[in-house]
């Protein structure tokens, strides 16, 4: 047992190695671990500075760590509980909606996704998915893990539908719920929304959307726009750390999850326990489900606050107008966008083709490297067709779309360019 330690000795420990460190290592020779402490763990934790300039997660302002970072307090606690409450209100403002079964549920924005699909179809019902990019695959392929019958209506990445190409699919399929992503961060795309909950009513079926790369950058109304489950994510425009979700249900949307035949497969993304958890169920006593994020609720808190003090009309307008800046500048380098209408680019996240010539991949990380920012290339069906610029939230400014186009022009001039 004592191998490891004499193989390594101590002049072998890594220089950030904690004082006293070395003495608990030795100690542990005579210990009955068979499994030494990583000696990873014994040096300090790296966690470097970045631009965080791709599709997300977004840099998130000092005042959302620093509520993130404030002391714990029972998941189960009163004032826990007006927190929750309090982010619910944040999450009905930011999603312009009345409904009372509003929550964040505890994980990223794949959690509301299994969320809304779990608890509001259950197997062997037909569901119609809108696929214009990676998102649209994802929700089919988690549809389908839960014995739906999933119909699909595609496009490449930068295409969108039409209400008629909508309403045919829908009359075609009879599905019980319909599938639509807002911002479509994989392609740049923020699709158009009037009149498709009305479609949707029309023919019967939930209508479910997807606004985690969208909501705070591009407006959306959820009660006007007959949206009946749409959900969120917590590290974009909102720009909180990754790990907290926002979903909320209509009453049409309740009455099919709460009158199903079978369980949902999820214990954990059961609405039954997490309206109660939220209070959302109308009983006096809350149970306990699960242990909820405590610091993910206090930041996600503050995000909502904080837009909730700028209000949401304002933050769509400095989003697009920062985005139009990007899109300008962009142009200025010769670089092309990949959404061709200016009214179907999605203000947060840029795509811009790839430019003749270059490796992506060699500008993505040029660009870390020499300006410690991230941007990214495409992701599912846009793998090499795009690069990504995120400006969200407190990111959202002219002075870093500047960054970017400094960065973007300097990789541009370093990077290898083929003869074409
Ligand atoms: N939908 C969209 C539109 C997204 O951009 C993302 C994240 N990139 C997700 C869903 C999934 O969110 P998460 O990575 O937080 O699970």
């Amino acid at each position: 047992s004592g191998y490891w330690l004499r193989s390594t000795g101590r002049s072998a420990l890594p220089s950030g190695i904690a004082p006293g460190a070395a003495a608990r290592l030795r100690r542990c020779a005579s210990s009955s671990v068979s499994i030494p402490p990583p000696r990873c763990l014994l040096g300090p934790l790296e966690a470097p500075l970045r631009y965080m300039f791709g599709p997300g997660p977004s840099n998130v302002p000092p005042r959302i760590l620093a509520a993130g970072g404030r002391p714990i307090i029972g998941h189960m606690h009163e004032e826990m509980f007006e927190i929750m409450d309090d982010i619910k209100q944040g999450i009905q403002y930011a999603f312009q909606t009345q409904n009372n079964m509003t929550i964040a549920a505890s994980g990223s924005g794949h959690t509301a996704m299994e969320c809304a699909l779990f608890n509001c179809v259950e197997p062997g019902e037909p569901v119609l998915v809108a696929i214009n990019g990676i998102w649209g695959e994802r929700v089919a392929e988690i549809a389908r893990r839960i014995g739906a019958d999933v119909k699909t209506l595609v496009k490449t990445p930068g295409g969108y539908f039409t209400n008629e190409e909508i309403e045919q699919a829908l009359a075609k399929h009879k599905p019980v719920l319909f599938f639509l992503t807002h911002g479509e961060s994989s392609a740049g795309l923020v699709h158009p929304m009037d009149g498709i909950g009305d479609l949707c009513r029309k023919h019967n079926c939930l209508f479910l959307v997807d606004s985690v790369a969208s909501l705070g950058g591009a407006s959306l109304f959820m009660d006007k726009q007959n949206i009946d489950i749409l959900y969120t994510g917590s590290q974009k425009a909102l720009n909180g750390p990754p790990g907290t979700a926002p979903v909320s249900f209509n009453d049409r949307a309740c009455k099919k999850m709460f009158s199903r035949k079978t369980k949902p497969v999820s214990y954990l993304l059961d609405m039954t326990h997490l309206s109660n958890y939220w209070g959302c169920d109308g009983k006096p006593e809350r149970i306990y489900h699960h242990t909820g994020p405590v610091s993910g609720f206090f930041a996600l808190r503050e995000s909502l606050a904080i837009l909730a003090e700028m209000g949401l009309e304002n933050s769509w307008k400095l989003h697009k107008e920062v985005a139009e800046y990007l899109h300008e500048g962009l142009e200025g380098l010769g670089l092309k966008l990949f959404v061709q209408d200016k009214n179907l680019r999605l203000p947060c996240v840029t795509t811009i083709a790839i430019p003749v010539g270059y490796n992506w991949r060699e500008i993505t990380q040029y660009v870390m490297k020499h300006h410690r920012m991230e941007i990214t290339g495409g992701l599912g069906p846009s793998v090499g067709m795009v690069l990504r610029v995120g400006l969200m939230g407190y990111n959202c400014s002219k002075t870093n779309a500047d960054k970017v186009l400094v960065a973007l022009g300097d990789a541009l001039k370093h990077c290898h360019k083929s003869k074409v």
